[in-house]
């Protein structure tokens, strides 16, 4: 489908890192699949070769208005010869110009469908299902975020033999599909460690459902208020970070994981020596729409 490549490794160098002796490594699946948003290409591989085997053209899924998830499925679709259904939150976003986030999935052709926040809550009832297979279908439907059995598999790709000098590899949790195929390919002692990037005071008891095993564990406490919420201080973290390292991260996911990472850091959290490797799982399509918001509340642009 696309060349396998691994992702660059980038050092990140950092008088607080040095002087803490802790080494910290980016893995860049951002620069992998630009268009696929890092992450969401991994969850989507085996999808596509699913949807392919099953005989179906349209795949069909759900998102907010500045999901990553929709992003790529738009972007996938297009190229790898599928059209696309867009089911949309928020019935409202019809009625004015698309932001950033949906503009690119339209142009990739993305039907885009906007349902009110009632009728999107039932994205999992099969009947609802059913009514939008008919309307829409047949389609291969995605479920919110792209997490399934398949996009566990295809995130257990992510590490590769180059990783395994790491002893800690941390990622920004959503639905904790990432986080669990980091966990089933980790190696040794190594352990994962997953921020969640929203106030979910249930997911760990969640994911430790079908996170089988022990070796990973959240850290909460990251989240900035919740899903998509940011305060000044991430903004100008995250802006301090990019213009010392060359690095942009994403303002939803991995701009609150490198956060913690590195206040975890400062708080002495890891022993000297450690060797830690955090996933850069893209996102960044998302600046755009994130601009238009802190532009509104008179914060910082990133
Ligand atoms: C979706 C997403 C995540 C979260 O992945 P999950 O598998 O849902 O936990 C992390 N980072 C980025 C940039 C994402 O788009």
């Amino acid at each position: 489908m696309v060349p396998e490549c691994p992702a660059p490794l980038q050092a990140v160098d950092l008088p607080l890192l040095s002087q803490r002796g802790v080494a910290l490594s980016l893995k860049r699946e951002d620069l992998r699949f630009p268009q696929l948003s890092g992450n969401k290409y991994r969850k989507l591989k085996y999808n596509l070769e699913a949807a392919r085997n099953q005989g179906f053209k349209t795949l069909l899924t759900f998102g907010g208005a500045f999901s990553n998830h929709l992003h790529a499925t738009a972007a996938a679709g297009r190229q790898f010869g599928f059209a696309t259904v867009g089911i949309v939150r928020g019935e409202e976003l019809a009625r004015s110009p698309l932001n950033p986030t949906l503009a690119d999935a339209r142009a990739n052709g993305m039907q885009l469908v906007f349902l009110s926040r009632e009728q999107y809550r039932m994205k999992d009832d099969p009947a609802f299902l059913q009514e939008l297979q008919h309307r829409y279908g047949p389609a291969y439907v995605l479920p919110e975020g792209g997490t399934n059995a398949l996009a566990v598999k295809g995130c257990g790709e992510i590490l590769g033999e180059a990783d395994q000098g790491f002893d800690l590899v941390c990622c920004p949790v959503g639905t904790g599909g990432t986080l669990a195929g980091l966990a089933q390919s980790a190696r040794g002692r190594q352990r994962v460690q997953g921020y969640p990037a929203l106030r979910a005071p249930g997911l760990e008891t969640a994911l430790k459902g079908w996170i089988p095993g022990p070796g990973w564990e959240l850290v909460p406490g990251y989240h900035f208020g919740g899903y998509g919420k940011v305060t000044r201080e991430l903004i100008e973290f995250m802006l301090a970070f990019r213009e010392k390292t060359g690095i942009p991260l994403d303002p939803v996911y991995t701009g609150k994981m490198v956060f913690g990472i590195l206040e975890e850091v400062r708080l002495g959290c890891f022993p000297e020596g450690m060797r830690i490797l955090a996933i850069h799982t893209g996102g960044l399509q998302g600046i755009r729409g994130m601009n238009m918001r802190l532009q509104k509340k008179g914060l910082p642009l990133l």
